[in-house]
């Protein structure tokens, strides 16, 4: 058998060089790969679909480009990295002066080496992004020099791809997971989220579920947007979402809040840090972001965290030809992995239960749930550790049928994960029901 991290790497090395963008057909390359993990369904939204206050854009696609000197040489080729054409680029071939050609060109200074991504989705234009060594070494900076380029592309009506995998629980309760497959070669942001979502639900696949799981794998904003447009009522009763991204970097480990802060996902987050160990970041929710700033949105306020390890924004090599391959390894994906993993089986935990007998207290030896010996207990003795009659007690007490788990563990400062084995085994003895 392969080792997780090995097939993580697997996965990386295939889809890092394929062409994404916002349509495409990088992006149904992508799916398709993804379908090799697990069964997802590709769905088509159609080019000119109005989307709220969004229209769904011409499907962009690319064969080759390339810019030559004057005499003749290429000195910068599409087929060396996906990243020297900014995305969405209008088809383009001819000869143009240096003064011209300056103006598409695409460099960062500060990191010389770097190729940076830059996109142009929703203004026709064309670019190309090369280092600023290439830059200063491959362009002659006269004006009048003339160069040639090419930028074989094509923008026509066809459609978005989006993933989709539905995985049903016991509850009707849905818990979203979302990424973005909209980045080309760029290994931290955007891929590495991409094999963790599908690893992550491998994972689910394989187990009894409380919750159903809407699983997405969309072009960033566009796509979520789009994907919240045509499954405006199902999105409307999610209870809690996971925006997965940038979860692959050597960096530290973080988190981003959700719109409430005082909504359970975030203390179960915290709460899966501490159980691990680990020092994370917190960072507080802003409305800047990925995928969260349309889930959140007033029309569907759903509360999303994004686990991230090396978050967007915040590392060096951001958006640029050096999140690569060797700045991303399987083995921190694998650890992120665990970690929404790890938060899942808390979520998964935090039911709502409701005691079907409220009125007065529950005869607990007649379901075999009292001491024998009767009269020993030291109901005052609250220091002490709390034997399992108390804790069948601060249940029956507590559930309600509208608190759940995470807010009466929290309350009574008992573990969730006891409360809920205590609250199964009531509820197999027709005491407790789960409502949500
Ligand atoms: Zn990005």
């Amino acid at each position: 058998m392969i080792s997780p991290e090995k097939e993580i790497d697997k996965y990386l090395q295939r889809m890092f060089y394929i062409n994404r963008s916002i349509t495409g057909d990088g992006n149904r390359e992508t799916l398709k790969i993804l379908q090799e993990i697990i069964p997802i369904k590709v769905k088509e939204y159609s080019t000119g679909d109005q989307v709220y206050d969004w229209v769904i854009p011409k499907e962009w696609n690319i064969s080759d480009a390339w810019i030559k000197n004057s005499s003749g040489e290429k000195i910068i080729s599409f087929k060396n990295s996906n990243l020297h054409v900014v995305s969405y680029s209008t088809p383009v071939q001819r000869k143009i002066k240096f003064r011209e050609l300056k103006k598409h060109l695409h460099y960062i200074e500060d990191l010389p080496n770097a190729i940076p991504y830059r996109t142009s989705y929703y203004h026709e234009t064309w670019g190309f992004c090369v280092s600023f060594e290439q830059y200063q070494e491959l362009f002659n900076k006269d004006d009048d020099e003339e160069y040639e380029v090419c930028i074989n592309s094509k923008l026509h009506n066809g459609s978005l791809s989006v993933g989709e995998l539905i995985l049903p629980g016991k509850s009707e309760k849905e818990i979203l997971i979302s990424c973005y497959i909209c980045h080309p070669s760029m290994a931290n942001d955007s891929l590495s989220g991409v094999i963790l979502t599908a690893f992550l639900a491998k994972q689910l696949m394989e187990k009894e579920l409380n919750f159903t799981y809407r699983i997405i794998f969309v072009p960033e904003t566009i796509g979520a947007i789009s994907y919240c447009a045509k499954n405006e009522l199902r999105m409307k009763h999610i209870s809690y979402g996971l925006v997965i991204t940038t979860v692959g970097g050597p960096g530290k480990f973080g988190y981003k809040q959700s719109w409430d802060k005082e909504c359970c996902i975030n203390s179960l987050v915290e709460d899966v840090f501490l159980d691990e160990n680990i020092e994370y970041k917190k960072y507080l929710f802003d409305i800047h972001g990925s995928d969260e700033r349309q889930y959140s949105s007033q029309g569907f306020r759903i509360n999303c965290i994004t686990i991230t390890k090396d978050k967007y924004y915040e590392y060096d090599y951001y958006h640029t030809s050096l999140d690569n391959l060797k700045f991303v390894q399987a083995k921190y994906i694998r650890q992120s992995l665990n970690l929404y993993s790890h938060l899942i089986n808390k979520l998964e935990k935090n039911l709502t239960f409701k005691n079907r007998m409220p009125h007065c207290e529950v005869m607990l030896s007649k379901h075999d749930l009292y001491p024998k010996t009767g009269g020993g207990i030291n109901q005052l003795n609250i220091n002490a550790e709390k034997s399992k009659m108390d804790i069948i007690l601060e249940l029956l007490f507590y559930c309600d049928g509208e608190s759940d788990l995470h807010q009466i563990s929290k309350s009574i400062n008992i573990d969730m994960e006891i409360l809920y084995d205590f609250a199964i085994e009531l509820k197999d003895k027709f005491i407790l029901e789960v409502v949500a």
